[in-house]
């Protein structure tokens, strides 16, 4: 980067905007160049006055006709009027706190407003219009005016400077094969990106995004090809000892029959000879952990290893405890290799899975690392999967030859996403839940409820019950949320004579596992905690769950938190505050009291917050998409995907193409290494 490429060599730019232009990742006129507008103004058709209606908005080629004036109606709030004509009429145009903006408008000057038009007949006015002057005589201009996301402290005529310089600048050589750009009718790289910045008319935007859209799926498609070649083999290992039906007789209880049936199809899969690749979905509690346990048990039988990662400590222990004993009965040893265990333990665990001494291993992240070495690994699961991401599933499924993968979630993903990531995916669903359990009971409250809801949870402990308190993770710098450990002591006051146990995620493992024993012993009456808690763990005495600022949390992982309690007979209830955090906080948190089907809560979410934050880059491993919606632009992810293919399957590590090759590197750059090597 040399200096005139920095944004700093804007004038106008000083280092106060610069920090702030960085703050938004643009610290170069390159990276200013792919910083898309998130909308336009239409300011192609002026409007002749006259034909203005309540609600539009509009441009308008106009001749100021009065002085602004200046009026102060409270203190903080001034209003400016001025009147402007056309030929077709007179209008009102109004300013809020503008009175240095509007004092530059000068009487019989010709200018283009764009705004809003407010009020009807006489009260009719533009509020707060955007002007250019217009030289007499001159055309007045007509033009898509981009709308950038702004940052505080930064405005769009900041945008407008940046983006003059940022687009006369060189744009990086084209990258698209030729071919395949002719092929879809593309515009050039360059074109695209002039157009979606200073675009003349609409179809230069659907133009120009057309040719974004594909190339960013086209860039997500080629690393994720990458990925993914690198586990698809031809050949898989086959069990054919043993069946899911010997495994159900080791178990205290029934299967459920959707239980038997996806049990049924993994069995099927394995036989097969091809390397099993399946997604099992179902809802929070529906017993999905012992279909890992089946496979884990096939494997067994057919004498190879088995891995299972779960995504925290305590689910993972917790899968230890529930399977072990399990598998004992029937001589299948289980080891449980977690990050915390101290360098001996690990050591000595690692030197059991080398040479074979435990069949079936589970752990978390620990799995992964480079000096675990399996002694004939056959069959991988992930818990959780959407807490991991593509390259982290594809570690473990390098540990063994060809295993078979089953992973498992409590998130459906939609059927675009789940074919981008896995292609070749089979899915079995689990749409049962054991007999026995009652629905929880769910509430959204406002901060007024406070000390009624108190007086409940007392009146929980007081009929034997258990509570857990769950609060937001707090971030730094943020404002006043309730961290774990402060509301642990509020309500410690106002419960004195109840043992409450305090959980988060900057606790040592150790004193976490401890906490959470002495929870599900009894030990500790109301657990207040961070997410830690949200998958997984199983208390059957806990009947209450209370989530304070619950409008910070998914509704996905809401469902998820509420799964927690309702585990044993006890009638149970989610207390969600944050209700009187205004209509949308609102209208959220009523999904989640009307229904406790966690399919519909997810696709009520996804709809709600769009697949962008519904699968958050860290949670999902997904690169950030900037113009592709993978949830509409469904027929360019297939041609982006069928090309990547082809593409590959030509020249796999991209060497002909060393500038695209460079674009999936940056796109992957959280795991750049695995891609081409
Ligand atoms: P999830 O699908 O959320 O992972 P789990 O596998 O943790 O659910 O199961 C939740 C609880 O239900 C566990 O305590 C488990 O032992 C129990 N469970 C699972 N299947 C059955 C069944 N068929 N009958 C009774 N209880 C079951
Ligand atoms: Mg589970």
């Amino acid at each position: 980067m040399t200096e005139k490429d920095n944004i700093s060599a804007v004038s106008g730019i000083g280092p106060k905007k610069q920090a702030l232009f960085y703050k938004l990742g643009i610290h170069t006129l390159r990276d200013a160049q792919d910083y898309y507008p998130r909308d336009y103004e239409d300011r192609t058709r002026i409007l002749p006055v006259a034909q203005l209606t309540e609600g539009q908005r509009a441009a308008i080629f106009v001749t100021v006709g009065t002085e602004p004036t200046t009026r102060r109606v409270r203190k903080g709030l001034d209003i400016t009027r001025f009147k402007v004509f056309d030929a077709s009429g007179v209008l009102w145009l109004t300013y809020y706190n503008n009175r240095y903006g509007t004092a530059v408008l000068h009487v019989g000057g010709t200018y283009v407003f764009y705004g809003k038009v407010q009020g009807s007949g006489a009260q009719r006015t533009m509020m707060n219009p955007a002007s250019e002057f217009v030289p007499k005589g001159a055309e007045p201009p007509r033009r898509m005016q981009p709308i950038y996301p702004l940052t505080a402290g930064l405005t769009q005529k900041d945008f407008a400077r940046v983006m003059a310089q940022a687009l006369a600048a060189p744009c990086g050589a084209e990258w698209l094969p030729e071919d395949i750009a002719q092929r879809y009718q593309l515009l050039r790289h360059a074109e695209a990106v002039q157009l979606i910045h200073q675009p003349p008319n609409a179809r230069a935007i659907a133009l120009a995004r057309r040719r974004l859209i594909f190339e960013e799926l086209f860039l997500l498609c080629c690393g994720l090809a990458r990925l993914k070649d690198r586990r698809t083999d031809a050949v898989g290992l086959r069990f054919s000892q043993g069946t899911p039906e010997d495994f159900w007789k080791l178990l205290p209880f029934a299967p459920t029959g959707a239980q038997v049936r996806a049990a049924r199809e993994i069995w099927q899969d394995v036989q097969t000879g091809r390397p099993m690749n399946r997604l099992v979905q179902g809802d929070v509690g529906s017993g999905k952990t012992v279909l890992a346990a089946v496979l884990c048990y096939l494997a067994a039988q057919n004498g190879y290893q088995s891995a299972i990662m779960a995504p925290t400590e305590i689910l993972a222990a917790q899968h230890m405890e529930s399977l072990s004993g399990i598998f004992a009965r029937v001589g299948i040893r289980c080891a449980l290799l977690l990050g915390s265990m101290t360098a001996r333990q690990k050591a000595a665990c690692k030197a059991q899975i080398a040479a074979g001494e435990v069949q079936v291993v589970i752990g978390t992240h620990a799995l992964i690392q480079k000096d675990v070495a399996f002694h004939n690994l056959g069959a991988v699961v992930v818990d959780e999967q959407h807490r991991f991401g593509v390259a982290q599933r594809a570690m473990l499924h390098e540990k063994g030859q060809t295993p078979h993968v089953l992973v498992m979630s409590a998130t459906p993903i939609p059927r675009t996403l789940a074919l981008i990531l896995y292609g070749d995916l089979d899915v079995s669903i689990v749409d049962e839940l054991p007999p026995g359990r009652t629905p929880v009971e769910t509430f959204a409250v406002g901060e007024r409820m406070r000390r009624r809801i108190e007086a409940f949870i007392e009146k929980q402990l007081v009929a034997g019950g258990q509570v857990y308190v769950v609060c937001p993770l707090v971030e730094e710098g943020e404002l006043p949320l309730k961290s774990a450990e402060e509301h642990g002591a509020a309500l410690q006051k106002c419960l004195p004579h109840r043992r409450i146990g305090v959980l988060h995620g900057k606790m040592k493992a150790a004193d976490k596992d401890e906490i959470m024993r002495r929870f599900a012993q009894g030990e500790i009456d109301v657990l207040v905690a961070t997410t830690v808690i949200e998958v997984g763990v199983n208390v059957p005495n806990a009947c209450l769950m209370v989530i304070e600022d619950a409008d910070r949390f998914g509704l996905s992982q809401l469902h998820q938190l509420r799964g927690r309690v309702g585990r044993g007979t006890r009638e149970s209830y989610c207390v969600c505050f944050g209700a009187d955090k205004g209509a949308q906080a609102k209208e959220r948190l009523k999904v989640l009291c009307g229904t406790n089907d966690g399919f519909e809560i997810a696709r009520a979410d996804l709809a709600q917050r769009g697949p962008g934050d519904f699968f958050g880059k860290r949670q999902h491993g997904l690169p950030v998409l900037h113009v592709a919606d993978l949830s509409a632009d469904l027929s360019l992810m297939q041609q982006a995907k069928d090309e990547a293919a082809a593409l590959l399957a030509r020249d796999p590590l991209l060497a002909a193409y060393p500038e695209l090759r460079e674009r999936v590197r940056q796109m992957f750059s959280d795991h750049a290494q695995e891609i081409f090597n």
